[in-house]
């Protein structure tokens, strides 16, 4: 099959198997709308999947999506066809997933303190190289978009701040936005990543100096974190409500979201009553909070994975069975809360915490899912917070996470349904993106993530 076959509107037979069709694909819809037919299509909005779905896209953005039943609109170049360029009846389609909490100036996958201090005393330069390298591979691993959860080197934003020089052009690597160095109280939890409220004469100032740095959002450190020893949180949070809700006002009044880093009941307490846009992490998290999460339209992400990678590697870690007794009670709590939300109706959005200890990226977020579902969710439910859901309440500045018309031509193509289980996400699979084809197995290099 050559190029010139292809171009000439010939239907692409797979006797060379469906991945080099998907190459294929890619390369022919730089040049023009392309028609792909597959067995199943999660769009990333609708719970139900559609069968036997089309989707007509180009390299920069889908055009149309149908089911085949019914004839599709197809764009002028092509509407002479009168079948897909490429059927996959065994595979399925959906949208490639959104990271919403990842700290990308951190190495995740290592695991041993002093590697992980070591990395930190790189230059800002070597952190952000670092992070660019392992674009490529969080691409392959299905991940489109991140949501950066801050860090004080400015590899956030400078990752977001390139992100943006090619909002609306081909790009084949995740859509990235951040709010550079969280905002946090000197001396308290968050100095790795944040940098003090103290330095500005007011938490107004705080979030106009960030805003003038190049923040897309504002991320706040409400709480400390768990005391694995306690199996709570021991210290009381570091800001009132009164001061986050003075950030969240000067926030909104330049059109930023807030996320706030939060856990212990108190610590959730204060960033909903503050009016967050979102809350991470959530541990200890309460009934009558998730209730007025849901009233209030403020997102939970869970971030299940670093927690349990201290259960994981427990002998590690030097826990004892008394430590791993509190580590799987709150982990227990935690599942139970996560399905409680999502009977109540809050909206629940994938993060994983990457970059975090023992968290790598890309992989990360596969592992999250698979905890989320492991937790209760549905598959399909799951996915909707790692695509369209998460997508549609943090407001990306690129129209990503859903296989629709006008969305971003970025898509997971699998013989492995994700809807079935998400466990199936870490089977081979290909990522289609802005008219680049990539294909991962089952065993990513976890090295440099
Ligand atoms: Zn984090």
């Amino acid at each position: 099959m050559t190029q010139i076959d292809l171009i000439n509107n010939r239907q692409v037979h797979l006797q060379q198997g469906g991945v080099d069709a998907l190459t294929q694909l890619a390369a022919l819809s730089t040049g023009r709308p392309v028609w792909l037919r597959v067995g199943r299509l999660f769009d990333g909005c609708c719970e139900r999947v559609l069968e036997d779905a089309d989707i007509v896209f180009d390299a920069k953005e889908i055009l149309a999506v149908g089911d085949s039943s019914k004839a599709i609109e197809l764009p002028a170049e092509i509407s002479e066809m009168s079948q897909p360029d490429v059927h996959l009846p065994s595979w399925t389609a959906l949208p490639c997933l959104v990271e919403s909490h990842a700290h990308l100036f951190l190495e995740g996958s290592p695991t041993d303190f002093a590697t992980r201090k070591q990395y930190l005393q790189q230059t800002s330069e070597t952190l952000l190289q670092r992070a660019q390298d392992r674009m490529p591979t969080i691409l392959r691993c299905g991940v489109g978009a991140i949501r950066d959860a801050g860090d004080k080197h400015g590899v956030g934003l400078a990752l977001a701040a390139k992100a943006k020089q090619h909002k609306g052009e081909l790009a084949t690597t995740p859509w990235i936005d951040s709010p550079g160095a969280a905002i946090h109280h000197q001396g308290r939890y968050g100095s790795f990543m944040g940098q003090p409220i103290e330095e500005f004469a007011s938490a107004s100032k705080c979030v106009a100096g960030r805003i003038s740095d190049g923040a897309d959002r504002v991320k706040l450190l409400v709480s400390g974190i768990i005391n694995f020893k306690a199996g709570r949180v021991t210290a009381p949070p570091q800001m009132p409500i009164a001061e986050v809700a003075e950030i969240v006002k000067a926030a909104k009044a330049n059109n930023r979201q807030t996320f706030a880093h939060a856990s212990g009941a108190e610590g959730v307490e204060n960033a909903i009553e503050g009016g967050v846009d979102t809350v991470e992490h959530g541990f200890f998290i309460t009934d009558d909070q998730l209730a007025r999460m849901r009233d209030r339209q403020i997102g939970w992400v869970p971030t299940f994975a670093p927690v349990q990678l201290q259960v994981d590697r427990a002998e590690q870690f030097g826990w004892d069975t008394i430590v791993v007794g509190h580590l799987q009670g709150i982990l227990d709590k935690h599942s139970k809360m996560l399905c409680r939300a999502h009977e109540l109706g809050v909206t629940i959005i994938a993060g994983s915490d990457a970059g975090s200890c023992g968290v790598p990226h890309g992989v990360g977020l596969l592992n999250e899912l698979l905890l989320m579902e492991r937790a209760g969710m549905s598959a399909i439910e799951v996915l909707l917070t790692a695509t369209g859901r998460s997508a549609n309440r943090l407001d990306f500045a690129e129209p990503v996470g859903q296989v629709a018309p006008g969305f971003r031509s970025r898509m997971i193509l699998t013989q492995h349904d994700p809807t079935v289980t998400v466990a199936n996400l870490r089977q081979p699979k290909a990522v289609l993106a802005d008219g680049a084809f990539m294909f991962s197995d089952e065993s990513t290099e976890m090295k440099g993530l």
